[in-house]
């Protein structure tokens, strides 16, 4: 399978190019580990569809959004968080601090968080 976005890392994730561990997979969302966590479970929740970010989704991508928080759900549940709780997060834009532009969930868990901004 060809990246959807040839300069896009999470595009050649999805494509296999790169290897990756995959918690989660279907035909529309991909759930893989953060090569740098931040907490003991540290998974990113991404569309197979390349969308460079929440600013660029369009109205059309609502359900395919939801199948991600859906995804997340699921997979933090598998990992044993729904007792304890866990954290979601979509870093938009600069100020937002998004680093990848393919629009990701951020699913940590595992430990106390504490809110940083
Ligand atoms: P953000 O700042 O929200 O764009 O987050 C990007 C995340 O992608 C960071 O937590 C990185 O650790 C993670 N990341 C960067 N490259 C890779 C990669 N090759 N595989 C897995 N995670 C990655
Ligand atoms: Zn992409």
């Amino acid at each position: 399978m060809n990246p959807q976005n040839n300069d896009c890392i999470f595009c050649k994730i999805i494509a296999g190019e790169i290897p990756s561990k995959f918690a989660y997979r279907d035909d529309d969302v991909a759930v893989f580990a953060d090569i740098n966590p931040a907490a003991p479970v540290h998974l990113l929740v991404v569309p197979i569809k390349h969308i460079a970010s929440l600013t660029t989704m369009t109205d059309a991508d609502a359900l395919l959004v939801g199948k991600m928080v859906a995804a997340a759900n699921k997979v933090a549940k598998e990992q044993g968080l729904a007792e304890r709780g866990y954290r979601l997060t979509i870093n938009c834009g600069e100020d937002g601090g998004q680093l990848v532009q393919h629009l990701h969930i951020h699913l940590l868990g595992g430990r106390p968080l504490k809110w940083e901004n």
